[in-house]
């Protein structure tokens, strides 16, 4: 990563933050467009999380049971945007299915749960 895209990204990742803060108000949707129109006007692709938490329809950010309802549906996540009603499907990692010497389900290792049960 050049130097450039370092810096757009880091004002990118501000505006995005400003447009989760004010989700409710009417001028999210202004700091989001903005995020999106950085990367296109200096030539960068749009990173993961901005693809992921702007709705490409109209183009209000995504904030979890604020501006998008999440429901799990065999194994995939149906995020809705409350604005528009765009649906997107995508798929999360598996629970791991082995067992302990106790018998209980072992943890996901990335769960934060199981992070502070270990130490
Ligand atoms: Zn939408």
């Amino acid at each position: 990563m050049g130097k450039k895209e370092a810096e757009v990204l880091s004002v990118v990742t501000y505006y995005l933050s400003l447009a989760e803060k004010n989700a409710k108000k009417p001028n999210s949707k202004e700091y989001a467009q903005k995020a999106l129109l950085l990367c296109d006007r200096f030539n960068i692709q749009r990173p993961y999380y901005l693809r992921r938490e702007v709705c490409p329809e109209c183009g209000s950010v995504l904030v979890p049971s604020v501006t998008s309802r999440v429901r799990l549906r065999r194994g995939r996540a149906v995020t809705t945007c409350l604005s528009c009603g765009y649906r997107v499907s995508r798929s999360y990692p598996k629970l791991r299915k082995e067992k302990d010497e106790d018998g209980m389900r072992a943890l996901p290792r990335r769960c934060p749960h199981a992070m502070i049960l270990m130490q």
